[in-house]
């Protein structure tokens, strides 16, 4: 089975997400590769080929904010009905955009400007967190929904295969730090799994210091990049997300 295509332009969609309905799609990475800080194992988009955490120097590889803000307008101007949320995701991790603030502000410019009620979310992979300028940045977004897949440094190196220098610890303490986030949570099986009982009870202390308000469960949605992986059970989904709920976190199964 093959891994979806990548995203082919800045914007793309609205495609119909089971966790946001109709959703616009910016795409703040290359159009031609996938660039992204992990490389995760259940990746729909195949392995990462440029494993980075800081494209500041790949500029040129990317989208400036205007020509995003232009084609945001345009798309929008002929879409009807218009979409449900305005989405940061695409090709890789929208928050390694070295202007993604600034990108930030204009999209939500746009969509003040032409009365657009659609929410703005972004699904990230919580690695830019370092930054305060991204940290604000999502604070002015309606919906931050970050990944979080393990509860142990071994396990996060096994699922999400992240660039040398990430540090798992870190991650979660920055997450700890943001407030009124969703999590999103893979959980896989066969050749590697996240979804056995000690690393899910690792993984209820990470999130029940993180304190998200809500969390997201669901397993492969789409070919992988690794083979031998398969989805975890719909029964052991719903187990698991029920153990969320008995931290006080409203959880849902996807
Ligand atoms: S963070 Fe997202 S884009 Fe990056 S490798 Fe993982 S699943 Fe793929």
């Amino acid at each position: 089975m093959r891994n979806l295509e990548l995203q082919k332009g800045i914007i793309y969609g609205p495609v119909n997400s089971r966790r946001l309905g109709r959703s616009l799609g910016i795409n703040l990475s290359p159009t031609d590769r996938k660039v992204c800080s992990f490389n995760c194992i259940y990746c729909h988009y195949g392995w990462t080929r440029e494993l980075e955490t800081n494209l500041e120097g790949r500029r040129e590889d990317l989208p400036i904010p205007s020509a995003v803000e232009r084609e945001l307008r345009n798309v929008l101007e002929n879409l009807d009905p218009p979409p449900d949320y305005i989405t940061f995701s695409g090709n890789g991790e929208p928050s390694l955009h070295p202007d993604f603030p600034e990108i930030v502000d204009r999209v939500a410019a746009v969509r003040k400007e032409m009365g657009i009620e659609a929410k703005l979310a972004i699904l990230s992979n919580s690695t830019g967190l370092d930054s305060e300028e991204v940290r604000k940045a999502l604070a002015r977004l309606d919906v931050r929904i970050m990944k979080l897949d393990a509860g142990n440094a071994e396990t996060f190196r096994r699922i999400n295969r992240p660039a040398r220098q990430i540090d798992f610890n870190h991650i979660v303490e920055n997450l700890s730090l943001l407030d009124g986030i969703t999590l999103q949570s893979v959980f896989v099986a066969g050749a590697v799994t996240n979804a056995d009982p000690p690393d899910v009870e690792s993984w209820l202390e990470k999130v029940a210091l993180v304190k998200p308000i809500s969390l997201q469960v669901y397993s492969l949605e789409n070919p992988p990049a690794m083979t031998g992986l398969c989805e975890v059970s719909p029964q052991v989904l719903r187990a698991i997300a029920e153990k969320v709920r008995r931290l006080g976190i409203d959880a849902h199964v996807f």
